[in-house]
């Protein structure tokens, strides 16, 4: 990318430089948003404000060294990226530039001012067209084929504002992402060459037809997620959780297990060797459902804490624009975000610099309309050209403390509509997910309850209901349990004191590193709850017979209760038929003994 030229007598030069933030004089040319290269280092930069004789400016690079009377380009477009075949696999800093290549040389980032191009332009790409010379093509339409990775099949579209009649389309073989695969005539017969890839800003929503209501969960395999707490395709969730509550073991179980076509990885402002932790870890992950790679299907995108702070601001926008990209070409998306707090906390920093007003906890009044405007970017779309895609926006919130009233946690509230709440007493008894049962929520009941249907053949909802509703009252139990003792509860109340330890125990924790466990499907997510709910219908109907409960928590089919997560893989009904008819044999052994 070459600065445009600044006129002589109007050249755009620095004032005064306070950390990220610039401030110059002399920007007649700039316009509000626009990239811009500073100084020798040619710095990149974005216009954040406009006076009548000059300009704010935000840096993306540390600005150490940098002096004043440097001079400010124009660039004539806002902050893009370059979205084309390339994206997957990659790492990337906030402001799109790559860091796979430099992280792998030694683990040290980018040096300052690299003019560095997002996408290779020396890698050939097998393309396979799929429209003919004379064909009139719509923004968003497929012009052709490039297989991204064994994992993905990557449609190339005509961008969002282009349209035309084809006149050129060239023959399925290896292509740079540079060369033209297509040419375009608009109606006044202007002619407009497209490549593999094109740019788009990434503060700007990508078009679609039409945004839907999904009706369809994010399949996560987590029976705590996807049984209580279900998120939609193309729906918004908050983890927010103290250090160590397993925020980023969600995350990647997510990553691994959610049935997206591809995960964008968001990893925000996390110290420099957690994120290191992160950026080895994740490319080896392996894809459960292809055994390849997860890295396959998936972008990261990195910003550590030790890296400037106006790219990490910039880092969620550059990853939901990329996410829109893929929604686009009909896949659905899973974005992550971990944590969005750190990216609060990069606003706020360049907040202060501006030497705006701050609202609460210093953060800049405009927290709650930015967080919106990352989250209101999710959703299920028919694309332009007509399929069905999703973006589903996932961000972990790290509360100071672990408390959830802190401005972030609270905004994010408003803005998502399901909330898994982690819990520092649950996590340090090692009881995970540690996902309080009690103070999460999910606004997706209705839209997903049709799929549990037709997918297992249950009510869902009214098995869901009844947990909670178990486990609620259970929490009211507790309370009374610490004052006087289980012992002292009447039957009823046991019943349902014992009814709640097994749905926590055999359902609730599921452990990420048990080779069977870390995934359970929805038929075996109903077995399981089907069965535990009716050890409990069980148990009240002990207590009409006057039968002690606590003779029907030593029955011996119990033991297999407890073994059933990790002993039964996938969705065979036939070891839960087997367990129902063991328990129904020995409850009825009972009733026999005892009246
Ligand atoms: P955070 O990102 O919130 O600081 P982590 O995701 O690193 O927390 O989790 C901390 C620890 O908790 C992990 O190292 C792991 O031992 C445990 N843990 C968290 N979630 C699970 C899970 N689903 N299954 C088993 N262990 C878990």
């Amino acid at each position: 990318m070459k600065p445009r030229d600044n006129k002589a007598e109007d050249p755009a030069v620095i004032t005064a430089i306070n950390g990220p933030v610039v401030k110059v004089k002399g920007a007649g040319q700039l316009s509000m948003n626009e990239m811009v290269v500073i100084g020798e280092d040619h710095l990149p930069g974005e216009v954040i404000e406009l006076f009548p004789d000059g300009a704010t400016i935000q840096v993306y690079e540390d600005t150490t060294g940098l002096k004043t009377g440097a001079i400010v380009s124009g660039q004539g477009i806002p902050l893009f990226v370059e979205l084309g075949p390339g994206l997957i696999g990659q790492i990337f800093d906030g402001t799109q530039r790559p860091l796979s290549a430099a992280f792998r040389e030694g683990g040290s980032f980018l040096r300052k001012g690299k003019a560095t191009e997002a996408l290779a332009r020396d890698k050939p790409w097998s393309f396979k067209p799929r429209v003919k010379v004379g064909e009139d093509v719509s923004p968003g339409q497929v012009l052709g084929e490039v297989r991204e990775t064994v994992s993905l099949l990557h449609r190339v579209l005509v961008p969002p504002n282009r349209s035309g009649r084809i006149v050129a389309v060239v023959p399925e073989g290896a292509y740079l992402l540079e060369e033209q695969i297509a040419l375009l005539e608009g109606s006044q017969g202007e002619r407009t060459p497209i490549p593999l890839y094109h740019r788009w800003p990434v503060r700007k929503v990508r078009p679609c037809k039409e945004r839907i209501l999904s009706n369809e969960p994010l399949f996560t395999g987590q029976r705590v997620v996807d049984f209580l707490f279900p998120l939609a395709k193309g729906g918004t969730a908050a983890i927010p959780g103290g250090f160590g509550t397993g925020k980023t073991i969600t995350q990647h179980q997510l990553s691994k297990w959610a049935d997206a076509d591809i995960i964008i990885y968001i990893g925000c402002g996390e110290r420099g060797n957690e994120m290191t932790g992160v950026l080895e870890d994740f490319p080896k992950l392996l894809d459960p459902r292809t055994g390849r790679p997860l890295i396959e299907r998936t972008v990261l995108i990195a910003n550590t804490s030790d890296m400037p702070v106006v790219s990490r601001e910039a880092s969620i926008y550059t990853g939901i624009t990329i996410a829109e990209y893929y929604r686009d070409m009909g896949y659905h998306v899973a974005l992550m975000a971990d944590s969005t707090s750190r990216w609060a906390e990069a606003l706020r920093e360049i907040s202060g610099r501006l030497e705006e007003m701050p609202a609460e906890e210093g953060f800049p009044a405009y927290l709650a309309s930015r967080l919106a405007e990352f989250y209101e970017r999710a959703g299920a779309v028919i694309t332009l050209s007509g399929d069905r895609g999703s973006v589903s926006a996932i961000g972990a919130v790290s509360p100071p403390g672990g408390d959830f009233s802190e401005p972030v946690t609270q905004h994010t509230k408003r803005f998502v509509s399901t909330f898994w709440a982690l819990d520092k007493e649950l996590a340090s008894a090692r009881f995970f997910p540690a996902i309080n049962c009690l103070n999460s929520y999910t606004g997706y009941v209705d839209s997903v309850a049709l799929w549990w249907k037709e997918t297992t053949g249950v009510d869902w909802v009214k098995m869901r209901d009844q947990a909670l509703a178990i486990l609620k009252e259970e929490a009211r139990l507790q309370n009374i349990v610490k004052l006087i003792g289980e012992d002292a509860l009447p039957d009823d109340q046991k019943v349902t004191f014992y009814g709640a330890g097994l749905i926590k125990e055999d359902f609730l924790q599921q452990s990420a590193f048990d080779p069977v466990d870390t995934y359970s499907p929805a038929p075996k997510q109903v077995f399981m709850m089907q069965l535990i709910l009716r050890f409990i219908e069980l148990m009240m109907g002990a207590v009409t017979y006057r039968i002690p409960v606590y003779r029907l928590m030593e029955l011996p089919v119990l033991e297999e209760f407890h073994r059933m997560k990790y002993a039964y893989p996938g969705d065979d009904p036939a070891p839960f038929k087997t367990l129902q008819a063991r328990l129904e044999e020995e409850f009825g052994e009972l009733l026999k003994r005892e009246t």
